[in-house]
């Protein structure tokens, strides 16, 4: 799949298709919790079997990841800092007082999209863009959010739209 063709006004797309994807969403918020996260962990495998993050890296590009004090220890081990050096380093707060990097694009990521603390990376990286997983309903107001910078997300919700459910739930 031709990545870079998706990335190509991605936030655009998003927004002519504004409506049709809030009907996707209240959908998928009316179906019982446990359908709603089958439904969407297969069409999350599916659609990341044909996209190649290192084709991409979008995210780690255009959004931070939320920090927990977990992660500070995590990538302060991944280059032998402790935790307080790393946040000294890498780390600021931003203006809802959440921990975030103090540079955009992350610091980590690399010319070939690799991320060079792949093995201890924040847990929000690792669960974006948190389409799988139980209690996704809960994380449906994301959905929207995440399609602009996520092409995997878009096709997501695009796939929605466009075969309706009844395609997925034999
Ligand atoms: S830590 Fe790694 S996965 Fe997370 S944003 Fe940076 S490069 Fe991407
Ligand atoms: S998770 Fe989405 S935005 Fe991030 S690299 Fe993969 S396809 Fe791109």
């Amino acid at each position: 799949m031709k990545l870079e063709r998706l990335l190509v006004d991605l936030k655009g797309r998003c927004r002519s298709r504004k409506r049709e994807f809030e009907v996707v969403v209240a959908e998928l918020k009316k179906m019982k919790p446990r359908e709603a996260e089958d439904l969407l962990t297969e069409l999350d495998e599916k659609i990341f079997s044909q996209i190649d993050c290192l084709e991409c890296g979008n995210c780690c590009r255009a959004l931070g990841p939320r920090l927990i004090d977990r992660d500070l220890r995590s990538l302060g081990a991944e280059l032998g800092l402790k935790p307080g050096s790393f946040r000294k380093s890498y780390v600021v707060l931003d203006e809802d007082g959440d921990m975030v990097f103090s540079k955009m694009p992350c610091p980590f990521l690399e010319d070939d999209n690799k991320c060079a603390v792949y093995e201890g990376r924040p847990k929000a990286c690792a669960e974006y863009p948190h389409t799988s997983g139980r209690q996704v309903q809960g994380r449906l107001g994301l959905l929207m959010k995440n399609a602009e910078t996520c092409p995997a997300v878009f096709l997501m919700l695009d796939e929605l739209r466009k075969k309706g459910f009844d395609h997925f739930i034999q």
